[in-house]
């Protein structure tokens, strides 16, 4: 069945109104300032329960796995038919913005409602996915990944990681607060899966854009090719010599800061070249200082401490980068006496989206008008894991201005009816 682009713009202008209703009532226990939508604790839950109230009402088939996801389902004519599934987590940062996750199951249930008031009968099941604990770090502390709920669910989670993961409030284990919210995370282990792999058609994945991108290129809706993997060197130091900074002459000096800067700007020309020649990089210091129990006005700085982080869609990009900053690390030392020592690089590779998929929404995006623009997410996202597990994967990205993991988050309604309606598209090929 072909959907007619006017017929579904006006059945998504329909349920406008009950995608706003829900938004709001997500956002109500916070009318000022952020939301706390909290991993396995009260904002994550309320939210999972209002929206499983919502998919019911739909009259959707509702079930939460082992790991407490949330399984939204609208049923296709063949039940053992591939499955599409859409969706992202419903957790928040703290501070965070209403958006940041909820927007892509408000628009999976969204897109589900238009294709039915349409009359669309899908070929296989459609599944709207309400992700747990995607934020988890942000609520949590030790040695633990996060994305906590579409890893489990996808059958790439420890179980011994959960025991590990200490609530940052209280001290409290994932695993304990799961439980005690009648989950089942001793089925968390790998290769145990709530979902098969080789039973998805594909998932999608919508969520707002958090960086400046679309806002700045004047486009309503993005595709991603792919997420950014990141290399990133935690505790770089740059150890020299302190000295009077009157007695000593330029010559005779092991000055760390100044070596460190030229590191600093080096990389930085290195960026620019890298970008010139076409590669996806972003390079950041994010914390550079000197000793405050030791450092004085008066004093050549003898050891400076800073931290690298590098992303790119490009995993040899990536990896050249830290040979480059290796590389220059060793000879900044020897010409400026001191002793650069970034440490290990840790490295995190690219998620690449489904290329058969991306073009599949580059043809729905064209069928509907949208110029939607190419490019890569610097975040992480749930849809990193489920590319990782082998489900063909893709994001859309809605405009939003004032960034995001804050309560500015400003995304506009007409935007994410457009972006859904490409979800809805995609959703009946
Ligand atoms: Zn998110």
């Amino acid at each position: 069945m072909k959907i007619d682009r006017t017929a579904l713009e006006r059945a998504l202008q329909d349920g406008a109104g009950a995608s706003a209703d829900l938004f709001a009532q997500l956002r109500a226990p916070w009318p000022q300032g952020g939301v706390h939508r909290d991993t396995y604790g009260p904002g994550e839950q309320r939210a999972h329960e209002l929206v499983r109230r919502h998919g019911e009402a739909m009259g959707l088939e509702s079930s939460v796995d082992f790991a407490g996801n949330l399984v939204l389902t609208w049923p296709g004519r063949d039940r053992a038919a591939p499955v599409w599934i859409t969706g992202s987590h419903l957790d928040s940062v703290p501070e965070g913005g209403n958006f940041d996750g909820a927007a892509g199951v408000v628009a999976g249930l969204a897109a589900v409602a238009a294709l039915r008031q349409l009359a669309f009968e899908p070929a296989g099941d459609i599944t709207v996915m309400a992700i747990r604990g995607e934020e988890a770090s942000s609520w949590y502390q030790g040695d633990f990944h996060s994305h906590v709920g579409s890893r489990a669910a996808l059958g790439l989670a420890q179980e011994a990681e959960l025991l590990r993961a200490r609530r940052i409030s209280d001290g409290r284990s994932m695993h304990e607060l799961m439980r005690a919210a009648g989950m089942q995370p001793e089925q968390v282990r790998p290769g145990h899966a709530a979902i098969d792999p080789a039973r998805c058609k594909g998932f999608i994945e919508l969520h707002i854009e958090q960086g400046p991108v679309l806002v700045n290129r004047m486009r309503p809706v993005g595709l991603v090719s792919a997420i950014r993997g990141s290399a990133r060197a935690r505790r770089a130091r740059c150890l020299g010599e302190y000295a009077h900074s009157g007695a000593v002459p330029h010559e005779l000096r092991k000055d760390a800061l100044l070596a460190a800067c030229e590191f600093c700007t080096r990389m930085d020309e290195a960026w620019t070249d890298a970008r010139t020649a076409g590669k996806d990089l972003v390079f950041t210091v994010g914390r550079f200082f000197t000793d405050a129990s030791v450092h004085s006005i008066t004093k050549v700085p003898g050891e400076v401490s800073f931290s690298i982080d590098l992303r790119s869609q490009e995993s040899s990009t990536l990896h050249e980068m830290c040979a480059l900053a290796q590389d220059l690390a060793a000879r900044i030392s020897q010409r400026r006496s001191v002793q650069i020592d970034l440490g290990p690089f840790n490295v995190s590779e690219p998620a690449v989206m489904d290329a058969a998929l991306l073009d599949s929404l580059r043809t729905g995006s064209a069928a509907l008008s949208l110029d939607a623009l190419v490019l890569p997410s610097g975040a992480g996202h749930d849809a990193q894991d489920f590319a990782r597990a082998g489900i063909p994967t893709a994001m859309i990205f809605v405009r939003n201005d004032k960034g995001s993991h804050n309560p500015d988050e400003a995304m506009d309604m007409q935007d994410f009816l457009t972006a859904t309606g490409l979800l809805a598209w995609q959703l009946t090929q």
